[in-house]
């Protein structure tokens, strides 16, 4: 993989193949490190029976938000949303987060008034305390840096490597409509970038925007999950889209998976403006990323269990390592998932 200049492109290995590279030969060794790098959070153990789940995201302007159309009261929202999702991912209570800025001198104090107002909105909805973080200056525009606590008892944690053949592929809501929402605000700003008092056409696509901008975190699943007495057998929180985040979890329970594309659920609004800008809302439901649904498995003898939570969909059943993971197209034919990028047919 090295050039012969010993300079290695980052976009060579992609995140997942940097990340592995950066943290091969790190091998935790603390009794109480339950679980380290590779889940949606890492664990740490709280006594006889407890964990701590822990994770941390960055948000950088630019790459992760646009602040000409992102109110930033939604993008404290969202960062919180961002975080609790990997906690809720391992079947735990979020309870603390921690939020660090990185601040440059076009951000009013107003402006950050209005972040916090975002994040402490939505950590009161979820019942997280808001305890700290770090403020510094930033050259390079704005830094969100979130973390987030949460505690499970260990018999009900869940991890990523734990689905087995035939288990139930279940997701909550439905998927792609974060990235519809994303393009409709991008498509406005390119419409509207020479109009000096620019009035964006949303009619009609209010919950796509909404889907983008302020996505709740679905802790109401786990409450769901835990009244009914359901452990999932793996779980992940949808973040980089359908197909590469089911990879993961193939990836670490060695297993194979096949999905049926009529069952994706995929909203109106959704359908309707992909058909508008001529895209395909299975693709970005497939790769779009930022739904923060959560994926997960259940043993095929909790099916009825499951339908009658009524808030999930069950999309697809877990196969044998060496089969590989598909989409299914109602005509029959067998799209293998690839983690990225336009899925290929065979
Ligand atoms: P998520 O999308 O759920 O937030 P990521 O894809 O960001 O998860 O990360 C996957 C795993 O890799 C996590 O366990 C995370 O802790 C770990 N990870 C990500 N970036 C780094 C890094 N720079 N150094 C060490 N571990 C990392
Ligand atoms: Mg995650």
């Amino acid at each position: 993989m090295e050039k012969k200049n010993g300079r290695t492109e980052i976009a060579e290995l992609g995140e997942f193949g940097l990340i592995d590279r950066l943290m091969a030969d790190v091998e935790p060794k603390n009794e109480t490190t339950l679980l380290g790098c590779g889940d949606d959070a890492a664990a740490v153990a709280a006594g006889e029976r407890e964990a701590v789940v822990c994770t941390t995201d960055l948000l950088t302007e630019g790459v992760d938000f646009d602040l000409t159309y992102f109110p930033l009261r939604h993008l404290g929202y969202k960062a919180v949303t961002v975080g609790v999702s990997d906690i809720l991912a391992m079947n735990a209570r979020p309870e603390q987060l921690l939020l660090s800025i990185g601040v440059s001198a076009k951000i009013s104090v107003e402006a950050l008034d209005d972040l916090y107002e975002g994040v402490k909105f939505a950590c009161r909805e979820l019942g997280v305390d808001f305890v700290g973080g770090d403020t510094r200056a930033s050259l390079t525009g704005l830094t969100l840096h979130v973390t987030v606590l949460g505690r499970v008892e260990r018999d009900r944690m869940v991890r990523r490597d734990g689905a087995r053949i035939n288990d139930l592929i279940c997701i909550t809501g439905n998927l792609g409509a974060a990235y519809m929402g994303l393009r409709l605000l991008e498509r406005e700003k390119r419409v509207l970038s020479d109009v000096k008092n620019p009035e964006p056409q949303f009619g009609g696509y209010e919950y796509l925007l909404e889907r983008y901008l302020k996505p709740r975190a679905r802790k109401d699943i786990v409450d769901a999950l835990r009244e009914e007495g359901i452990v999932p057998t793996s779980m992940i929180d949808l973040s980089d889209g359908l197909a590469s985040d089911l990879m993961q979890i193939c990836k670490a329970s060695k297993c194979g998976a096949r999905i049926y594309l009529e069952r994706i659920p995929i909203a109106k609004q959704t359908t309707a403006f992909a058909e508008e800008i001529h895209a395909d809302p299975v693709v970005a439901a497939l790769n779009g990323g930022e739904d923060h649904e959560l994926l997960f498995t259940v043993p095929l003898s909790m099916q009825e269990k499951i339908m009658q939570l009524g808030m999930v969909d069950v999309i697809g059943h877990i196969t044998a390592e060496n089969t590989g993971a598909y989409l299914v197209t109602p005509d029959g034919s067998d799209i293998r998932l690839k983690a990225q990028g336009f899925p290929e047919k065979e």
